[in-house]
């Protein structure tokens, strides 16, 4: 028999680990409710033009990075890489024109070939937000406070903010004339792969790892030095809005970010308590994707936070969870037939109701209520069911005077008794 393993790049994410990523999650999303940040789900699998389009050819993404295959039909399909260029077509494809400004957030798996390592897979999951048809850089402001707050929300520590500004178009045109110039002449200094990208996307060579090519690049032309005012000005502000909220942050003029809509404002937030993957979160607006994708002009702006990443870096204190309220003992045939029932009466009153559907001995029931810690038990033996009542008590740690109760099924009023005066005042407590 083959031993069947999952896919390099691609875990499981077992219950145990769950817990706190269901945390996060509800943190995340009672942030983004706050702010009316509304959800927006789209399909996992896309078309590749729209990639191909939406993000760049140029890019890694695109170019190294895709799941691509064709369908039955003959259909180039893609897993999404990102979320971006998919929320882009359903507002076009939905009739963007009605709703000039949305505020939207995605959480979900997005897949990219890449080699795994501690915070990288090929399978991961990333919370995105887009602000869509919004302009002023006070939707900046607001998108790069929404993902720091996220994060601390999230007790995530040691956050840098790197922010940089990347112009309109034609600032980007007139300074890539000056920078090939000066790449022409420093060509054979850089490693091979900024040499490749000279020719499809220059622009990244500025994000460039190689220490080297660093070194040298401090020298070439700077793209803020080609800044219109008017794209000056924008991004002083930025940085006086930034200021007076007291969010620090350091500028980056390297900063461009592996996908090709951007413009003007680029940011990422890095951690410190993260080892060589230490970015949580990037963003940028992107004024042309949506026009360029055969919209009609709309400006926006977004950000993603790899959710792998922040589960690597969120404290203990997420993992917490609420334990079994009611473990259910039963045996006999009508005893189970009366469990099954008063275990759908008891979710009703939100209480976390385990029923042992073991048909195993009392004694094994009692030692898997035990294990799990139950707060209460209730027992429905033949004897039970034949007087139409059960058995209630405290359990476990909580079961100082061991005092058992007897109500009978039909009795709502003294079993909602118990349950208020026994149960749920500890579990508020909990929570
Ligand atoms: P990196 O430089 O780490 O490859 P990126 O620039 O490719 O990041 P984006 O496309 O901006 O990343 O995605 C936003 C966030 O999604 C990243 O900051 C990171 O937290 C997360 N992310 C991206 N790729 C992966 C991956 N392969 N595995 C886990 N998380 C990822
Ligand atoms: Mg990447």
């Amino acid at each position: 028999m083959n031993n069947f393993k999952n896919l390099r790049g691609t875990v499981d994410l077992l219950p145990d680990q769950l817990i706190k990523w269901q945390n996060v999650e509800k943190i995340i999303k009672e942030q983004l409710f706050r702010s009316s940040v509304k959800e927006i789900r789209t399909p996992i699998l896309e078309m590749t033009e729209l990639f191909m389009r939406g993000i760049g050819e140029g890019t890694d993404v695109v170019s190294k990075e895709m799941y691509t295959f064709l369908d039955r039909g003959e259909r180039s399909c893609t897993l999404r890489p990102e979320g971006t260029a998919s929320v882009a077509r359903a507002l076009i494809q939905n009739g963007i024109k009605t709703k000039p400004s949305q505020k939207l957030w995605y959480m979900g798996p997005m897949f990219r070939y890449e080699r795994p390592q501690a915070g990288r897979q090929r399978q991961f999951h990333q919370l995105g937000v887009e602000y869509v048809g919004y302009k002023s850089s006070r939707s900046d402001i607001e998108i790069i406070t929404l993902a720091w707050d996220i994060l601390e929300k999230l007790g995530i520590k040691e956050l840098n903010l790197e922010i940089n500004t990347l112009g309109d178009h034609n600032d980007r045109l007139s300074f890539q004339k000056a920078f090939l110039k000066w790449l022409e002449v420093n060509k054979n200094s850089l490693d091979l792969d900024s040499q490749n990208r000279i020719d499809k996307n220059p622009l990244r060579i500025l994000d460039t790892k190689d220490i080297q090519t660093k070194k040298i690049l401090e020298d070439a032309p700077r793209l803020i030095d080609f800044l219109s005012e008017k794209s000056i000005n924008r991004y002083l502000s930025i940085k006086e809005k930034l200021k007076l909220l007291k969010i620090p942050f350091i500028e980056n003029f390297n900063l461009v970010r592996g996908l090709d809509y951007y413009t003007h404002t680029a940011f990422e937030i890095t951690s410190g308590a993260l080892g060589s993957q230490s970015t949580v979160c990037g963003g940028g607006r992107y004024d042309n994707l949506i026009s360029q994708m055969g919209g009609i002009e709309t400006p926006a702006i977004g950000f993603a936070i790899g959710l792998e990443r922040l589960i690597l870096l969120s404290g203990n204190e997420l993992e917490e969870n609420r334990g079994t309220d009611i473990y259910i003992v039963n045996k006999g045939f009508d005893a189970e037939t009366l469990a099954i029932s008063l275990s759908r009466r008891l979710r009703n009153y939100d209480l976390i109701t385990e029923l042992d559907l073991s048909g195993a001995s009392f004694s094994k029931q009692f030692k898997k209520a035990n294990k799990l810690n139950s707060k209460s038990i209730i027992v429905i033996g033949d004897d039970e069911a034949l007087r139409n009542e059960f058995v209630i008590r405290l359990f476990g740690e909580n079961s100082l005077d061991n005092k058992e109760d007897k109500i009978s099924f039909d009795d709502s009023i003294k079993l909602e008794k118990w349950i208020s005066k026994n149960l749920l005042a500890t579990i508020t407590s909990e929570n």
